[in-house]
């Protein structure tokens, strides 16, 4: 049994407005979620038998939500908003990396008995290394709070050969970022990426995924460009689900704020954050789900109901 947490930056459920809205031009129409006047909404039901709840991303806090906090707040269950009494953007602070070596789900599962990954492939930093790269100050702020997460239980950083043999997979699905740096990994479709999660998870209790494109092409593509990289997304998420065993493992997919449901703004946006379960228990923890810092606490005690 095994629990696939898909962690998407920046996607949220905006308005239906398919000038605006690049999750209305996806095949599948899986991030077809919508919030109109406070009313969340979808127009389909969501494909494979999954169950969508939208998340409170401002988290009480004033201001715009941002990465730092709002993944902090996903990957650990506290609210890192309200703890710094702002939204801090991109990595995280030494104040945020102490709550996520305390409280990350990884270490709270692993406490507890259970065996997780970050399953990211990562490129290999360039040499010379420096003695401690968790610890060199230029290393450390480009550190995501999905690494800090990991590392908080121990667990080890994947890279090439992990990709090569199926148990990673790469921040782009396809590899391609990794061949362009001369690389000599395999070219995957994103739906084959879907496949290698899959089989990376095996033996795992918790294998989570970090999806990023997303934000950047929030922030930098129009709609068209934004489309694709949810299409692309869509595929990957689709072969995930097709490869699982939903009477074993779960997958939840969630988001640390909007962004590239609002293609012309380019900014992070106040909507709340997309969030979908399939498989196993996925009821049961969709009903626990209100904001951001619903998600760790409700894994971790559904991954502890599990004989
Ligand atoms: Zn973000």
């Amino acid at each position: 049994m095994t629990t696939y947490f898909v962690f998407v930056d920046g996607l949220g459920a905006g308005r239906r407005d398919p000038e605006r809205n690049p999750c209305l031009h996806t095949p599948g129409r899986l991030f077809a979620s919508f919030d109109e006047e406070g009313t969340p909404a979808r127009d389909d039901e969501v494909p494979l038998g999954g169950t969508y709840v939208p998340l409170d991303a401002t988290l009480g806090v004033e201001g715009t939500p941002q990465s730092a906090t709002g993944q902090t707040a996903l990957f650990t269950g506290v609210n890192a908003a309200k703890l710094l009494g702002f939204h801090l953007w991109a990595m995280p602070n030494r104040q945020l990396r102490e709550v996520l070596a305390r409280d990350s789900i990884h270490r709270q599962l692993v406490e507890r008995g259970r065996v997780t990954r970050f399953v990211n492939a990562f490129r290999p930093p360039p040499e010379p290394l420096p003695e401690d790269l968790w610890t060199d100050p230029r290393y450390v702020r480009l550190i995501s709070a999905s690494v800090w997460a990991n590392r908080a239980a121990g667990n080890p950083v994947l890279s090439v050969p992990e990709l090569l043999d199926d148990r990673a997979v790469s921040f782009d699905l396809t590899g391609q970022a990794f061949r362009d740096r001369g690389f000599d990994v395999p070219l995957r479709t994103p739906a084959r990426a879907g496949e290698v999660l899959a089989r990376a998870g095996r033996g795992l209790d918790l294998a989570m995924f970090e999806y990023f494109q997303t934000d950047r092409a929030g922030h930098r593509e129009q709609l068209p460009g934004c489309a694709k990289v949810l299409a692309d997304l869509e595929e990957f998420v689709l072969g995930l689900l097709h490869a699982i065993d939903p009477s074993r493992d779960t997958v939840l997919l969630t988001s640390d704020h909007g962004n590239i449901e609002d293609a012309p703004s380019r900014g992070h946006t106040l909507n709340p954050a997309q969030t979908y379960l399939w498989g196993r228990g996925s009821q049961r923890i969709a009903a626990r789900l209100r904001d951001l810092t619903d998600v760790t606490p409700a894994l971790v005690e559904a991954m502890g109901e599990e004989p």
